[in-house]
């Protein structure tokens, strides 16, 4: 949103030799990428100060930057160009990043429309794409760019709201307690989406996966007396969050007592997954051009908002046929007469069985599966990992790599259910093997969580011998 710089001075509280009438056309806390015209937020993070970038910033085009009251800009820099911002308490204390959240409150309450806050350990930016493009198909849609979902990058992306946007689909992350509800207090959602809950980042929660669902559980508390959760029925820890919302509470999944449900999954090979889903007594036929049964919950939600926005069934399932797989989640690529899925983005082993199954309904000489380290998985983890490499033996899996750290427990667990399987230290070597010993006509399932980089196994593909 465009806004004049004394109205973000008023709405931020800061002082400064700057020209009022000048107008901010976007928002930026990174010199590098900023554009002509954009308000810089010198804004500090954990290995670098924006303060150090201000020069670099207003060189490349910003209007102007918002710095600390107490920081000494060296000679000349921006000496007309500064927004002044005290300091909570101590220099320590952000008071820029306070100012851009500050900024993006008053920004969601000018503009006045529908929020949707999208969280849940997996499965957030799939589903924040799910339900925009649902919505596209009546509303003027912002949703959230990339993963941009944390106290950075929510208020920035809240920043691009405009006028003529109806509705805003917005990703909401979280590490740590009350990191939601400080991001609810930004973009204060109308409606709330939840897809899991699931032992990630666990080593910060001393209450283990219940801090995390209570964790997840601050969206829906943030949302107001008249507000609308969707919630996984599936999930043990989600279906509980609907509790005294009565009808204002939407339970979507698999299982009987969903609201909008699928039945009849079909994995169509490469064409991606075919279901049936049933909402308020209608059916109808969904056409996914994405992997896996995961991906089936990430649509059901969609719907669900879809419905609860007045567009109907139909238009919602049409919609959801032009959805394509996102960057490295489940991507299908053709190597040699083989065909690769690279769905190197991330994994956890409700994910990982899915996209075992989906790879076997795509017609190969030899499905194999490259199965990288799953990590955050907490005390368990090795159990985890083996029951994994098991239900690919038992499945049908002819060859599994297992790459790094626990992998090693999916490739034993694969060999126990006799299966041929090879234990790899890093991506690279896997990424060799593969190059070396793929043949046409293989179907090859790669999957690992994101801290491995098993899509560094793809670039040794690439490379010639
Ligand atoms: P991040 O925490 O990095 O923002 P995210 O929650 O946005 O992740 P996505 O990027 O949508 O999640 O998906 C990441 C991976 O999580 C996918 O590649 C897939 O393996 C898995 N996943 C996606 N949807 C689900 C789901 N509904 N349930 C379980 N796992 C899922
Ligand atoms: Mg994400």
């Amino acid at each position: 949103m465009k806004l004049r710089l004394g109205r973000v001075a008023d709405w931020i509280g800061a002082e400064g030799d700057f020209a009022t009438e000048s107008e901010a056309i976007g928002y930026s806390i990174d010199s590098r990428t900023i554009s002509a015209g954009d308000l810089f937020f010198a804004v500090r993070g954990e290995r670098m100060d924006g303060h150090d970038y201000v020069e670099a910033a207003l060189g490349n085009g910003a209007v102007a930057a918002v710095v600390s009251m107490q920081w000494l800009s060296p000679a000349g820099v921006g000496s007309d160009r500064l927004l002044r911002v005290p300091d909570e308490n101590d220099y320590e204390n952000d008071g820029v990043l306070a100012a851009l959240q500050r900024l993006a409150l008053r920004v969601r309450q000018e503009w006045g429309g529908r929020v949707i806050g999208v969280t849940g350990s997996a499965g957030k930016t799939t589903t924040k794409e799910a339900v925009a493009t649902v919505l596209g198909a009546r509303f003027r849609v912002l949703k959230s760019h990339g993963n941009f979902n944390n106290g950075f990058g929510l208020p920035l992306q809240m920043l691009k709201l405009e006028p003529e946007h109806e509705v805003a689909v917005i990703e909401m992350g979280m590490n740590h307690a009350g990191e939601i509800r400080a991001l609810a207090e930004i973009a204060r959602p109308d409606w709330a989406v939840v897809s899991n809950v699931a032992p990630v980042h666990l080593e910060f929660f001393a209450d283990g996966i219940k801090g995390i669902a209570a964790a997840k559980y601050e969206l829906v508390e943030a949302l107001p007396p008249d507000g609308i959760a969707v919630l996984n029925a599936d999930d043990e820890y989600v279906r509980t969050f609907g509790h005294g919302m009565g009808s204002r509470a939407v339970f979507y999944g698999m299982g009987e007592d969903a609201e909008v449900r699928a039945t009849q999954i079909t994995e169509a090979g490469s064409e991606g997954t075919v279901f049936t889903v049933a909402a308020g007594g209608r059916r109808a036929s969904v056409q996914l051009r994405m992997l896996g049964r995961h991906n089936v919950m990430n649509a059901l939600a969609a719907i669900a908002i879809g419905l609860q926005s007045g567009i109907d069934l139909e238009a919602c399932v049409d919609a959801l046929g032009t959805l394509q797989a996102g960057d490295r989640r489940g991507e299908i690529m053709q190597w040699n007469g083989a065909t690769v899925i690279n769905d190197c983005y991330n994994s956890n082993p409700r994910a990982l069985d899915a996209m075992v199954d989906a790879l076997l309904a795509i017609p190969a000489e030899r499905h194999i599966v490259v199965a990288g380290e799953m990590l955050e998985l907490g005390p368990d983890a090795e159990t985890l990992h083996a029951a994994c490499g098991k239900r690919m033996a038992d499945r049908g899996v002819v060859l599994v790599l297992g790459v790094r750290g626990y992998a090693r427990a999916i490739a034993d667990a694969a060999h126990t259910g006799g299966v041929e399987s090879i234990f790899f230290e890093s991506p690279k070597e896997a990424g060799s093997w593969m190059r070396d010993s793929l043949r046409p006509g293989d179907a090859v399932l790669l999957k690992a969580s994101r801290g491995v980089k098993l899509e560094l196994a793809l670039d040794v593909l690439k490379t010639k011998v």
